[in-house]
């Protein structure tokens, strides 16, 4: 007997450049979600995404198809990552997934459970949290996607380089979760439950918040072995990708 469970993924990083994540996401859908109560995609499921127009280009329209076809069977839930948070309303209504705010509440499996995509936890990144100040703003994304689309694609390709140069020289631990950010935010949702992804450091650890243990889950990211987390009413437990 299965017992009914809900899955989360994130930090898929989907692009054209990489067809074989791509595959391993058609093969995750059609093998491993059916049955699940729900799926949650915490963020970052594209490589990055220039808006909503964007959806015509055949790699997208493909991703899209996919999860349309998934949705129909089970619902599909996605949050904003650092690389896709202008994924907007014309890509929920197309392919029937729903748009989460970061950070959401939900109930998972009878348990109040925090998600995040995890980027806003990493606050010993000065640079980044400036960065994402100023991108997340609603009148530099208004300006930004009132930029032809090919001149969006331009930027956002220097913005990504410069954060791979950037990232290169930044001591590892600035680029992990604050562990204040992270009692912070269990204190101030009053929950025991954390998942989020971003870090691409697989795992689960747990904190102690005002004398109450609390669990937190990291998603491992797909750009290697890729995988997901399973939760149900026992608890939860991160799995590799099945074999394809
Ligand atoms: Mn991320």
């Amino acid at each position: 007997m299965t017992i009914v469970s809900t899955l989360f993924i994130a930090d898929l990083h989907l692009s054209p450049r990489r067809p074989r994540i791509g595959e391993r996401f058609a093969h995750f859908l059609r093998e491993t979600v059916g049955g699940a109560r729900a799926l949650y995609i915490l963020g970052d499921l594209f490589e990055s995404w220039a808006g909503d127009d964007d959806l015509d280009d055949p790699f997208n329209a493909h991703i899209a198809r996919l999860l349309g076809e998934a949705a129909q069977r089970l619902p599909i839930f996605i949050m904003h990552g650092n690389r896709d948070f202008l994924i907007g309303a014309r890509f929920a209504h197309s392919t029937g997934i729903h748009l989460l705010p970061d950070p959401s509440v939900r109930e998972v499996e009878g348990k109040p459970t925090l998600l995040m995509h995890g980027d806003t936890l990493c606050t010993d990144d000065h640079d980044y949290q400036e960065f994402r100040a100023m991108v997340r703003d609603p009148r530099w994304q208004a300006e930004f996607l009132a930029q032809p689309l090919s001149r969006r694609k331009a930027q956002i390709e220097a913005l990504r380089a410069r954060s791979e140069k950037e990232k290169a020289g930044k001591p590892p631990a600035i680029m992990d979760v604050n562990a204040a950010a992270v009692t912070n935010a269990l204190r101030e949702h009053g929950v025991k439950r954390l998942i989020h992804g971003h870090t691409h450091r697989p795992g689960h650890h747990t904190h102690k918040v005002d004398g109450r243990l609390c669990e937190r889950w990291v998603l491992p990211d797909w750009y290697e072995a890729g995988g997901y987390l399973r939760c149900n009413p026992e608890g939860c437990e991160l799995h590799p990708l099945e074999g394809d």
